[in-house]
């Protein structure tokens, strides 16, 4: 399995533009790609640097610079910094924490496809994203499986189309927004187009990590004339949350969409109660709900963000006694096999 051929596609996505770039693309492109690169612009301590660095990262380092501009100076222990460090702890192997810990490999109906959950249908659109997320539970994902052509595409959506118990699509990945508009509009309007579904979902971190992505071009490739738009987008931390990012919410709230947030629990980034508290504050001042609040997987590499499950559970307990109902996001796991995300807390 080559996890390095994961960040091509982002690459490659940024040249399938026709004509001129557009700004999203120009920053995909111009996005750190190696610790060094990042840690001179950071201006990081050259010590801490090269004791916590990983020598050879399997997933490399990939942070776009609009994400980078909300990082602290000089901070190593800067909450959006540790989302993409690759840190030395990745490389020391955990017992417990392994490839694929949601068994997904099991639930894939057809290439690039999975179901899970009575009535919903995720794809796999892509295996590139606008950032590379240390933590991330698919990045040991074989990415290549999933169709890439619209041809292929096509067939999936006939799979869809011949299954009248789906009623909702999950356009996920990777991040299915690093696709450029014009493939977007094709699948969007093939979807459009099967009676039976009536929602459409995106799991995307772009209106976060590069909010530029959020063009009337793409609003208008998302256009649907039937189907209730959902978009989910992931902030772990209230500095991911900076105007660039309200104003691409506003534009996608003005465009019919709903917008839901989900977040890891990631020790180190959103581990106390303060900043889980600032982060659905926040997300309201923005226009987004909380949604989920995940309990971080155990993929390898990944456990040194690992927190117990209890300690997620208290946590939640702790917010529901500060805010809303509204501002609580649900805290849940994944248990392979069962028929919906286990609610912890
Ligand atoms: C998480 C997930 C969903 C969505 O679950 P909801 O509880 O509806 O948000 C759907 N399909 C798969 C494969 C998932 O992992
Ligand atoms: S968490 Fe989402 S955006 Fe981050 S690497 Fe994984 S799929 Fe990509």
């Amino acid at each position: 399995m080559d996890i390095l051929a994961n960040t091509l596609p982002a690459v490659r996505a940024t040249q399938a533009i026709p004509g001129g770039r557009e700004a999203w693309s120009a920053l995909l492109g111009s996005a750190f790609r190696t610790p060094r690169q990042l840690a001179r612009w950071l201006e990081l301590p050259g010590g801490w640097v090269k004791e916590s660095l990983a020598d050879v990262p399997e997933f490399p380092l990939f942070a776009p610079q609009p994400f980078v501009a909300r990082m602290e100076r000089g901070n190593p222990h800067d909450p959006l910094l540790r989302q993409v460090w690759p840190a030395r702890e990745e490389r020391q192997p955990v017992e417990g924490f392994v490839a694929d810990p949601l068994r997904e490999d099991a639930v894939q109906r057809a290439p690039g496809i999975l179901q899970k959950y009575a009535g919903r249908a995720l794809l796999i659109t892509t295996g590139a994203c606008g950032i590379h997320c240390r933590y991330c539970f698919r990045r040991h994902w074989e990415y290549d499986r999933s169709p890439t052509t619209l041809s292929e595409w096509r067939a999936a959506v006939d799979g869809i189309a011949r299954d009248d118990s789906i009623t909702e699509v999950i356009l996920s990945g990777g991040d299915p927004l690093t696709w450029p508009d014009v493939k977007l509009k094709e699948l969007v309007g093939w979807l459009d187009a099967v009676p039976h579904l009536r929602r459409l979902r995106i799991h995307s971190r772009m209106p976060i990590v590069i909010p530029q992505r959020m063009t009337p071009g793409l609003f208008e490739a998302l256009e649907t004339a039937r189907l209730e738009r959902v978009l989910v987008v992931h902030a772990n931390h209230v500095r991911e949350l900076d105007g660039d990012v309200e104003s691409a919410s506003a534009a996608a709230r003005r465009h019919g969409w709903t917008l839901l947030n989900q977040a890891v629990l990631l020790a180190g980034v959103n581990d106390s109660l303060e900043s889980l508290r600032a982060l659905s504050e926040r997300l309201l001042a923005v226009g987004v709900l909380p949604y989920y609040l995940h309990q971080v997987d155990r993929v390898a590499g990944a456990a040194h963000f690992y927190l117990p499950p209890e300690r997620g559970v208290e946590l939640t307990r702790q917010l529901r006694n500060h805010l809303p109902g509204y501002l609580v996001p649900r805290f849940v796991c994944e248990q392979p096999g069962a028929p919906a995300k286990t609610v912890l807390a």
